[in-house]
C-alpha cells in the first residue's frame, strides 16, 4: 500500500531574521518571518507527511499560537511528524520538494538541504528530490517579497 501526501508553504522575507531551508542557514541579507524558525522546506515537506498519513497539518500538531514552537527548530517539527505518520502504520519512502525563490541561489546549498531531509524522514538522500527554481519575475516571489515550497511525500504502509 502506498499513499501520497502533498505540502505547500510560503514565508516573507524580512530584515534581520535568519533565512533557513531544510535546517540549512543560508547566508542572505534578508530571513523568513514567522513564529518558529519559518523553514518552509520543513514547512512543506511536514504538511506533505501528515497530509499523506491523514493526520491533519501543520498547524493542527504544532499550533503558531503556542508559544512552545516559537522560534522552534522546524526539522525537529518535521522528525516529530515522521513519529506521528510512523505511529499510525505509514513510513515515508521519497519525497520531492521544489524551492521558489527570485533569490538567493540556492543550488550551493541543494546538497546539504537535500541530506537533512533524508535523515529527518529516514530515508536516503537518494529518495530526496530537491530542486530550486525562480518565478521568473512574477508575483509576490518575483518581486523577491518571500518564497514558497511546494512538497510531495510518498508513504509505505509499514506492514
Ligand atoms: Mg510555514
Amino acid at each position: 500500500m502506498i499513499r501520497t501526501g502533498i505540502g505547500y508553504d510560503s514565508h516573507r522575507f524580512v530584515e534581520g531574521r535568519p533565512l533557513i531551508l531544510g535546517g540549512v542557514t543560508i547566508p542572505f541579507h534578508l530571513g523568513l518571518a514567522g513564529h518558529s524558525d519559518a523553514d518552509a522546506v520543513a514547512h512543506a515537506l511536514t504538511d506533505a507527511l501528515l497530509g499523506g498519513a491523514g493526520l491533519g497539518d501543520i498547524g493542527s500538531h504544532f499550533p503558531d499560537t503556542d508559544d512552545q514552537w516559537k522560534d522552534a527548530d522546524s526539522m525537529l517539527l518535521l522528525a516529530s511528524a515522521v513519529k506521528l505518520v510512523r505511529q499510525s502504520g505509514w513510513t515515508p519512502s521519497s519525497c520531492d520538494v521544489t524551492i521558489i525563490a527570485e533569490a538567493p541561489k540556492l543550488l550551493p546549498h541543494v546538497a546539504q538541504i537535500k541530506s537533512n531531509c533524508a535523515t529527518a524522514l529516514g530515508i536516503t538522500a537518494a529518495d530526496v528530490g530537491m530542486k530550486g527554481k525562480t518565478n521568473e519575475g512574477m508575483g509576490f516571489i518575483g518581486r523577491g517579497e518571500g518564497i514558497a515550497v511546494i512538497a510531495v511525500a510518498t508513504l509505505t504502509a509499514l506492514s
